[in-house]
């Protein structure tokens, strides 16, 4: 979730009878003031849909707009979108006319004024969801009168897409999985950082690697990661799932030899 730095007062209350009033509009006294001074934290797709809208290389998008975070709260690096260096500290998407890449904006954005929270239980078994309201002082939306479902407000906003994809990377951001050993940690991350921020590195890395000698990936399947980003973001999910933790969410080769770990031989 994104938090402004410069508010004074941030309240999260439960939706009461299932809807809440909003709306945010150009008209607005407040338009636009609440993009600034934010910690936004951008997933990986986030970063997808941002980089495709400007048209320029995950190093490009990293290099000019992100700042990396190590938190308490995560064990894994985190990327941040970083505000201007100016005393406004504005997003640099923001413009007097609103969201300069407002149809691919991030997910932190899309959701406010509603919070969520969701369980870690991988999505086959059923994820449980909650959502609250979230209510900044400054944010001169909630006077407005148009009323909203929380399904309405979800769909409205193009929340749902950026929910389902962000859960698949969170099973791996918030497991609890044992790492293995300590000297393998920095290892780990820089793969963790590649895989989840760095689209571009991850497609050079399987490409341009013995990978496709050493695990079984279909040809039409390559095909498709080479050209698609989200398939490769999903896909770059299950290998972090293999060589962060162990798990066989990747298929060996037959002639790849047993006796030697082949998340090392890549
Ligand atoms: S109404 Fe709220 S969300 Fe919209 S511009 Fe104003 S502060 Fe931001
Ligand atoms: S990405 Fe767009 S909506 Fe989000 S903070 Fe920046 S200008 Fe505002």
């Amino acid at each position: 979730m994104a938090v402004n730095d410069t508010q004074k007062e941030v309240v999260f209350k439960p939706i009461t009878n299932l809807t809440f009033h909003f709306q945010c509009h150009k008209g607005i006294a407040c338009f636009t003031h609440c993009c600034a001074a934010l910690n936004l934290v951008l997933t990986p797709y986030d970063i997808i849909r941002l980089k495709q809208h400007l048209k320029i290389s995950s190093d490009e998008f990293l290099d000019r707009y992100t700042e990396t975070k190590y938190t308490k709260s995560h064990r894994f690096p985190l990327i941040y979108l970083k505000m201007n260096q100016d005393e406004g500290a504005k997003c640099p998407f923001v413009t007097s006319d609103g969201c300069n890449v407002y149809p691919d904006r991030p997910g932190a954005c899309r959701i406010y004024p509603l919070g969520r929270a969701a369980s870690n239980a991988p999505i086959r078994t059923g994820r449980q969801e909650k959502f609250f309201i979230v209510e900044e002082e400054h944010c001169l939306g909630f006077q407005e009168t148009r009323e909203w479902s929380v399904e309405e407000w979800l769909a409205n906003q193009g929340v749902n897409e950026y929910n389902a994809m962000n859960d698949l990377w969170s099973e791996i951001l918030t497991s609890t999985k044992d790492l293995g050993p300590a000297k393998d940690i920095q290892k780990k991350m820089q793969m963790f950082s590649m895989a989840s921020y760095n689209l571009d590195r991850f497609r050079e890395f399987i490409f341009e690697s013995r990978f496709f000698q050493l695990f079984q990936v279909e040809e039409e399947k390559r095909e498709v990661l080479a050209s698609e980003d989200v398939e490769l973001m999903k896909f770059a999910f299950e290998w972090l799932k293999y060589s962060l933790f162990g798990e066989k969410t990747i298929e060996l080769r037959e002639k790849t030899l047993d006796s030697e770990d082949p998340r090392r031989r890549v």
